[in-house]
């Protein structure tokens, strides 16, 4: 845990001033930080049954594609608005900077399907709640919430209160 805490790089003031970017394209660029990864995401969610990853643009895509692969599981795509081509279903949320809206296609959940949703990092948890309501408006059912990082002080886990949270490394 801590080797793979050495390979996340500190980006200060990106993408705005004060706010610390925890950038990971140093530890998936290390052949064994990537693996160790996805190998301990893996065991977070391992024995709970679900159907699908909903992963989040685009760090989630990542960890997301990796993960449903090795489970053996599908892999559904939150995408930021007019970049999904079918026909969508729209959240608007507010982010550790700025405010957001994603969409996922009206299709991508069966109704009582189980999802896990999957992202690099909880901040605020403003892009996961806003997930999570995507899944439930289309039926689905979110048996968890799954970060590589979790900002801890920003109380992420509080605003998703209710939903199962599993993270790996926190600050
Ligand atoms: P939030 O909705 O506030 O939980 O923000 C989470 C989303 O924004 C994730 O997709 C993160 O990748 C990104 N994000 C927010 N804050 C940071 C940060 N300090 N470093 C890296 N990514 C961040």
């Amino acid at each position: 845990m801590e080797e793979l805490k050495k390979l996340i790089r500190d980006v200060p003031d990106f993408p705005q001033k004060g706010i610390i970017f925890k950038d990971i394209t140093t530890l998936i660029k290390v052949k064994d930080g990537f693996r160790r990864s996805i190998d301990l995401l893996k065991e977070q969610v391992k024995d709970i049954s679900f159907e699908k990853f909903v992963a989040i643009e685009s760090r989630g895509y990542i960890f997301g594609a990796a993960l449903a692969y090795v489970l053996n599981k599908g892999l559904v795509i939150v995408r930021k608005p007019g970049k999904l081509p079918a026909e969508t279903i729209k959240e608007e949320y507010s982010l550790e900077y700025g405010t957001n809206t994603i969409e996922m296609h009206k299709d991508a959940i069966n109704n009582g399907e189980k999802v896990i949703i999957i992202d690099d990092l909880l901040a605020t948890g403003g892009t996961a709640l806003a997930t999570a309501k995507l899944v439930e408006r289309l039926g689905g059912k979110v048996e968890g919430i799954l970060f590589l990082i979790e900002l801890d002080f920003l109380r992420g886990r509080e605003k998703l209160e209710g939903y199962d949270i599993y993270s790996i490394i926190h600050y």
